[in-house]
């Protein structure tokens, strides 16, 4: 365990936290304090870089505007989005957003003329996670997030691991050779086609041609099967349907390969569970838990805790505004 890190080091001014989505962008302001003040979910229209970095400061505008905080007080604005960024030359790249090795900071800076930090979004709802979600007050911190794709973000004492070329924690490309289904990463076999929500799904399909039965089945006869998705798996284990409980059981057992060579390099305090898998809860978290133990010496797993994540859809306003004060690197 640590001192708490709360926001509120360097400055002491406000900040702003930005989760830049696809279609969306999650804004919040905070205190010196490092409470959250106003918090603003907005549509954006995203035709060009320039348009959606005009919106993206409009919003920063409007946040201090509302709780009437004047311009010169507020210390720095972090940015989340997807993509991938260099960093040593702090160019973004996203294969969802307008961005194509495109200067985001410093563009921002230059509008709304504060330091801005730009980070991959996965890593910053992680680091909100760690710092201010389910692993505050704890130093070694593993965060996993199963959403579209899988990602893992290691954070030792609030700082974040990135790894040489930042790629450190893509446990969900790691390769296993009775995996045999094309990631979007271009390799075969990566531990992502199955966990993620796509490869939940996935299985669930594959399961019901196979001949499981029951009100996922029910649901999804053949002709609509294309169209069924993990949110449908999780709504019929909550319905009761076995099936989409042992998808979930599977789904940890896969996960628990990756995690316990992990665990055994990094020994955690806590690894926090987010995206939608997580929902699922007990069934999964039981299963996950038991998987781990098995592949694990008793001095570990005595001592680590696997949990759900906490913040939400906010994780990565938190994670942001955290990562823009705590002095990192790429900040112009
Ligand atoms: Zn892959």
């Amino acid at each position: 365990m640590r001192e708490d890190t709360l926001i509120g080091g360097i400055g002491m001014g406000y900040r702003i936290g930005m989760a830049v989505g696809v279609t969306y962008v999650i804004a919040g302001l905070f205190g010196p304090d490092g409470r959250l003040l106003r918090r603003e979910k907005r549509p954006t229209v995203r035709s060009s870089s320039s348009e959606l970095l005009a919106e993206v400061a409009d919003i920063a505008r409007d946040l201090l505007a509302q709780e009437g905080v004047d311009n010169g007080r507020l210390d720095a604005v972090g940015i989340g989005l997807p993509g991938f960024i260099e960093s040593d030359t702090g160019l973004v790249t996203s294969a969802n957003l307008p961005f194509g090795e495109f200067p985001v900071a410093s563009r921002l800076r230059h509008l709304l003329d504060v330091p801005i930090t730009v980070h991959n979004d996965v890593k910053m709802t992680v680091y909100g996670e760690s710092l201010r979600g389910a692993g505050r007050g704890y130093a070694y911190v593993l965060g996993v997030t199963l959403g579209t794709g899988m990602s893992s973000t290691w954070i030792s004492n609030g700082k974040l691991h990135e790894g040489n070329g930042g790629l450190a924690g893509e446990i969900g490309h790691i390769r296993f050779p009775d995996i045999s289904y094309a990631c979007g990463c271009g390799m075969i076999g990566c531990l992502e086609t199955v966990v993620s929500s796509s490869g939940i799904a996935r299985q669930a399909r594959e399961g019901l041609a196979a001949g499981w039965i029951g009100p996922l089945a029910d649901r999804f006869p053949l002709e609509l099967r294309d169209e069924l998705t993990a949110i449908d798996v999780l709504e019929a284990y909550h319905a009761g349907d076995a099936f989409a409980a042992h998808l979930f059981q599977r789904t940890a057992k896969w996960l628990a390969r990756a995690l316990v060579p992990t665990i055994a390099m990094l020994s955690p305090d806590l690894i926090i569970i987010g995206g939608g898998v997580a929902a699922a809860g007990e069934v999964f978290f039981e299963a996950l838990k038991t998987a781990v133990a098995d592949g694990l010496h008793p001095l570990y797993r005595e001592r680590l805790l696997i949990v759900p994540s906490q913040l939400g859809e906010d994780a990565g306003v938190y994670g942001s505004a955290e990562y823009a004060v705590n002095a990192m690197p790429m900040k112009v």
